[in-house]
């Protein structure tokens, strides 16, 4: 029996398992003991990824929409020259960005990067991805605040702190490890501290929840900022020397009252008061967000605000301390940085001509060629199919029309499309419906790639099963159509992952992010730069221990503005709000990949369901497993069943993510820095059906 190491690519943890195979089949698999993230714990997801061998027809091949409407089988070569064809075709007649990506998350870092390379350098065109959706809001407010998308904690800190705040953020079921991590801090007398509209799985195991309003979290962070400011409870030798305008920041909190927080998050002012004073006296205060906080209108402005609270406090850079954002997919974090769409590789900006220059060398391109501006975000992407301006798509492991926000704008572009190239390891994903081409690609355990998790450490995914015939990756399948596009020496360096990664590795050196000391084969926290890899021996660090951070004066920035208008508040039409979120440990996302794991959809709901408030549920004659059709104030409609529960506040519902009905009613509303969807600030009624 043979043992391969690799890398779980769900959530953005990156546990490593152990798998053993025999006779071409996965009959065991382990988390691996040891390894600094999850040594020897997993959660259900990770378990099940040998499952996914099981729904991927072997050997086969790609699909083309033929003149009847029927999907034919093609060779390779011929998918390969159909779409580079028809993509120069395109760009030829409606210009260079009527052709647009959407990449993911999910897939590795080589992977992305390539497809970057491609559409971003060589077509000069946009390419977004689903980071979008959950973690653009945080790399805004980090650029802004730390100078540069790097997030300082190691998952270690959750161990060393004192006082935990999780903020929009519900480990327990989105993070399981991340949780496991909480659970197994020694710290005496530690608290754990939850601020959340809903009661969820987080709050009831925590020691404190804090039930504010929603959308109230930035005008609570700026009432404790107040508080702790009055009180003198801020860390000024650390302020003095490591941050900038911390005197507007104080100046401008002083707008913020405890009466005002009282009345913004609907708790009372003894209980804010009960929480500045544990952020006081809590000797490592951490700080933890996720997509709570990311999914708003004024989602980056909140992230600053709780990076203010670290940084006033001396909470960062030390054990147990830190503004942190906790990633959603298993390379978010690497996308962030090396899918050449929002920054250069490498996090560089597009306007820094040296920069350009140094890469296009590494990458074996002509300058001219390089990306020169950002990429048009998701939304305007969508927009643009809608309005006839973009007219070929081709997406990358994603699932848009369930994803997207007010999704039926997905489904109204996905019709419109003259080219839609599908790329997934699943031809029956909702996207899939309208596809004029489908690649089938072959799932993680069949590939080889790097991730980059939510501490920043670099993992391995290495392929646990062989291929069979026609069988190839993602990697393989953006390599053939660049090929076919004829890029010639502008692709000849690319020919591998290995290769990429080398190039990629080269990319990094100088940057905060250099990992040119680490091998194709290593987990490692960025930065390990090479020649200094004793330095960088430890495997759980953090950035900012030397107060310094990545900014042009090496000192951290408090930034701050007043808060904005609700797009939408709650109406006479729509008195409800209506959240959304993660449904249970064993789901993902679109379920995509595991509605074929027996044991998740055994115990998993199969039509869309929501949660409902009891007294509002008797109000209503609504019971346990009645339907309801649900108005959103988007325009659209969707029947959901009723769980009946004291956990969501009386004018709420939640609905889980996972059923396409859920982003059918959240709204078409961004934050104005990030573009991230405002998933979770929608407005709704019901009625019994
Ligand atoms: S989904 Fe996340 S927590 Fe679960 S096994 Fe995979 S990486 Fe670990």
């Amino acid at each position: 029996m043979q043992k391969v190491q690799s890398t779980c690519n769900f959530c953005a943890i990156d546990c490593n398992l152990d798998f053993y195979v025999e006779d071409g089949k996965i009959v065991r698999t382990v988390p691996t003991k040891g390894y600094p993230v999850n040594d020897g714990f997993s959660c259900i997801k990770g378990l099940s990824l040998s499952k996914q061998q099981t729904t991927v027809k072997p050997g086969a091949l790609p699909k083309i929409r033929q003149g009847d409407g029927s999907m034919k089988e093609v060779s390779w070569d011929q998918a390969f020259n159909h779409v580079a064809g028809k993509i120069k075709e395109l760009q030829e007649k409606y210009g260079r960005e009527s052709v647009a990506g959407i990449s993911t998350g999910q897939l590795t870092l080589e992977e992305f990067a390539i497809f970057g390379h491609v559409m971003r350098n060589y077509l000069q065109t946009n390419v977004d991805g689903n980071t979008r959706l959950c973690m653009a809001s945080a790399a805004v407010a980090h650029k802004g605040t730390l100078g540069y998308d790097a997030p300082g904690y190691t998952l270690q800190d959750l161990e060393l702190s004192d006082t935990l705040i999780f903020i929009g953020a519900n480990p327990v079921v989105a993070h399981p490890i991340v949780w496991g991590r909480v659970r197994n801090n020694k710290v005496p007398g530690h608290k754990i501290i939850v601020i959340d509209p809903r009661r969820s799985e987080t709050a009831m195991n925590a020691d404190y929840h804090y039930e504010i309003r929603p959308r109230s979290d930035l005008a609570l962070m700026y009432t404790l900022a107040n508080i702790l400011i009055e009180k003198d409870w801020i860390d000024h030798e650390f302020i003095e020397a490591h941050t900038n305008k911390f005197d507007e920041f104080a100046q401008f909190v002083k707008a913020f009252p405890i009466s005002r927080g009282v009345e913004a998050t609907g708790i009372s002012e003894d209980r804010i008061m009960e929480l500045a004073t544990m952020i006081h006296t809590g000797k490592a205060v951490s700080f933890w967000w996720t997509m709570g906080v990311n999914q708003g209108y004024e989602a980056v402005t909140t992230a600053r605000a709780i990076m203010n609270l670290a940084l006033m406090t001396g909470n960062i850079g030390k054990p147990g301390t830190g503004g942190n954002s906790i990633t959603g997919q298993c390379n978010a974090m690497g996308s962030r940085l090396f899918s050449n769409t929002t920054c250069l590789f490498g996090g560089g900006d597009f306007t820094d001509e040296a920069e350009s220059r140094r890469l296009a060398d590494i990458i074996g391109i002509d300058p001219d060629l390089m990306a020169k501006k950002p990429t048009i975000p998701y939304n305007k992407i969508i927009e643009g199919i809608n309005a006839g301006e973009i007219k070929g798509l081709w997406i990358l492991c994603t699932n848009p029309r369930h994803s997207w926000t007010n999704n039926e704008t997905f489904a109204e572009a996905a019709k419109k499309l003259e080219l839609f190239v599908v790329q997934d390891i699943y031809d029956n994903i909702e996207s899939a419906e309208d596809a004029t081409v489908y690649f089938p690609v072959v799932p993680g355990i069949k590939k080889a790639g790097t991730y980059i998790n939510l501490e920043r450490r670099m993992s391995a995914m290495r392929p646990v099963l062989p291929r069979g015939e026609n069988e190839i990756s993602d990697y393989e399948c953006i390599l053939g159509v660049a090929k076919a596009l004829g890029m010639g020496s502008a692709i000849e360096r690319w020919e591998t992952p290995e290769q990429c990664f080398d190039m990629l590795r080269d990319i990094s050196r100088g940057r905060p992010c250099d990992f040119s000391g680490v091998k194709w084969d290593e987990g490692r926290q960025w930065p390990y730069p090479e020649g200094r890899e004793a330095e960088f021996a430890d495997d759980q660090r953090r950035l900012y221990s030397d107060g310094v951070f990545f900014t042009p004066n090496g000192k951290a920035n408090f930034l701050f503005e007043e808060l904005l208008d609700n797009p939408y508040v709650q109406t006479e039409e729509f008195p409800l709000i209506y959240n959304t979120g993660r449904g249970t440990v064993g789901q993902w996302h679109t379920q995509s990949r595991t509605k074929e794991v027996k044991f998740v959809e055994d115990v998993s709901l199969k039509k869309a369901y929501l949660y409902m408030n009891t007294k509002m549920a008797e109000e209503n004659d609504v019971h346990e497993m009645d339907q309801v059709r649900v108005y959103s104030v988007n325009g659209q409609n969707a029947v959901f069943y009723v769980k009946v529960t004291d956990n969501v506040p009386y004018d709420q519902l939640y609905a889980p993510i996972h059923y396409i009905e859920c982003n059918k009613l959240t709204p078409s509303s961004y934050d104005k820095y990030s573009r991230e969807p405002n998933y979770k600030g929608g407005t709704c009624r019901f009625e019994k059906v």
